[in-house]
């Protein structure tokens, strides 16, 4: 029987386990591990049947981490961690030669950046140990790559632009909370813009360039141009692409704090005295501000997150939307976590799904959108993400 080691206890990790355990045939025996035990146990106690074994581990740690998956003869590493494990983990995967999937990309814990760079540098080092890594199987990452690969593949000869969407149109009734980790959202939030467009990143200012797009069920929304990873390994892969951006929608409440809490040094990563003591400010932020976690009860409203394209397919000029719903209450009801957790955990289980049974199959590390989109497509109309096109007016 195969062995699914899946690392971090957090929103994402919860609804990876629960989708896991609904595929049993394919993961077969499930390890949880993650930094709190009793976090694991939690999760394994709301599906009792399926004997999941829960373990603590410093992901940090290479050398803990190779000892675990040598342990348990994990056959796959699901990495719901943080970021900031991303190598620790991919390093413990080459040394046991173990497959490896995660849903972000590396960040340093001390300096708000991500990219891809030490994540692809990995690459030989995979080949050498004959695995194969999947990079950002989330929603976005992940489904979005998807999306654009499919476009290209049925929809296109040439896409010239893509505009990802993502509207988190739900209520918790906070004053003010982040859907995930705080720390990693605010992070990327509070961050300059950037966007590419003819071969080179254009940097913008937090929030500069918004514009109002109407998210089919649920309405117009202010949307908020914003750098995201999948972009940088999107340019690389999509024939003749002349622009891509990425938009993100936030609630003007969201805003005002985020702006309050950013100017008074709230959202700083650099250590400051406090009363003889080194406190991180955005970690203590985190420690205040309510559990993304405890959000799954009281969220109501849905997410939309897709692509538009626009390019030209047999001469004539095309664009196309490309989007997914989904009802925050209804994912509660199906695994315990709302839909940013959900859209996040589903692929990640799909992707890890494909790769074990050899319909995404390759020898080093690879982005979403260099498979074949379709199977990928199918598996999230089956496992609760079907997905919507609509032929948009070219203007
Ligand atoms: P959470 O903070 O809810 O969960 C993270 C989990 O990782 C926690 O259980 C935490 O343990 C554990 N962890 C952190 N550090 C360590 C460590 N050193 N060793 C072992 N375990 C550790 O985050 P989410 O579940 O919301 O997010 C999980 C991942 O998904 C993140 O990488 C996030 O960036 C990504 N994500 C991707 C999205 C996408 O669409 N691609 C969207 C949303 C999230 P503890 O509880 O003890 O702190």
């Amino acid at each position: 029987m195969r062995t699914t080691l899946i690392i971090g206890a957090g929103g994402v990790g919860r609804v990876v386990v629960h989708k896991c355990v609904q595929n049993a045939d394919v993961f077969g025996k499930i390890v949880l591990a993650s930094r709190t035990q009793s976090k694991c146990d939690e999760i394994a106690s709301e599906l009792p049947e399926a004997h999941i074994q829960t373990t603590t581990v410093d992901a940090d740690n290479t050398q803990e981490l190779i000892q675990l998956i040598q342990s348990c003869g994990a056959d796959i590493v699901i990495n719901v961690a943080l970021p900031y494990q991303d190598l620790t983990i991919m390093d413990a995967c080459i040394a046991t030669k173990t497959p490896y999937l995660d849903t972000a990309n590396y960040e340093h814990p001390d300096e708000a950046k991500f990219e891809y760079k030490l994540q692809w540098q990995r690459d030989d080092a995979f080949k050498e140990a004959g695995i194969m890594g999947l990079l950002g199987s989330g929603f976005d990452p992940g489904v979005t790559n998807v999306f654009c690969a499919y476009a290209q593949k049925h929809y296109f000869d040439e896409i010239h632009t893509i505009d990802i969407l993502d509207c988190n149109a739900g209520d918790h009734g906070y004053a003010f909370a982040t859907n995930f980790n705080p720390e990693i959202n605010l992070r990327e939030v509070s961050a300059n813009g950037r966007y590419w467009e003819n071969g080179a990143w254009i940097e913008t200012k937090p929030m500069e360039i918004k514009m109002v797009w109407d998210y089919p069920e649920v309405g117009p929304k202010d949307s908020y141009l914003l750098y995201h990873e999948e972009m940088e390994s999107l340019v690389k892969h999509i024939k003749g692409l002349k622009r891509i951006r990425f938009f993100m929608t936030f609630g003007e409440s969201y805003l005002t704090h985020m702006k309050c809490l950013q100017n008074v040094g709230m959202l700083g990563i650099e250590p400051v005295e406090h009363k003889g003591q080194k406190i991180v400010p955005i970690e203590f932020l985190k420690t205040l501000l309510p559990d993304p976690a405890s959000l799954g009860p009281r969220t109501k409203g849905k997410t939309n997150i897709g692509i538009v394209a626009e390019g030209v397919k047999d001469g004539k000029k095309r664009k196309i939307y490309i989007y997914q719903v989904s009802d925050h209450e209804k994912c509660y009801e199906e695994v315990k976590s709302q839909a940013v957790s959900y859209t996040t955990g589903v692929p990640a289980m799909i992707g890890a799904k494909l790769m074990l049974e050899g319909k995404w199959n390759g020898v080093g590390v690879f982005n979403m959108e260099e498979f074949d989109p379709d199977v990928f497509m199918d598996e999230l109309n089956v496992q609760g993400l079907p997905w919507h096109i609509n032929e948009l007016e070219v203007e």
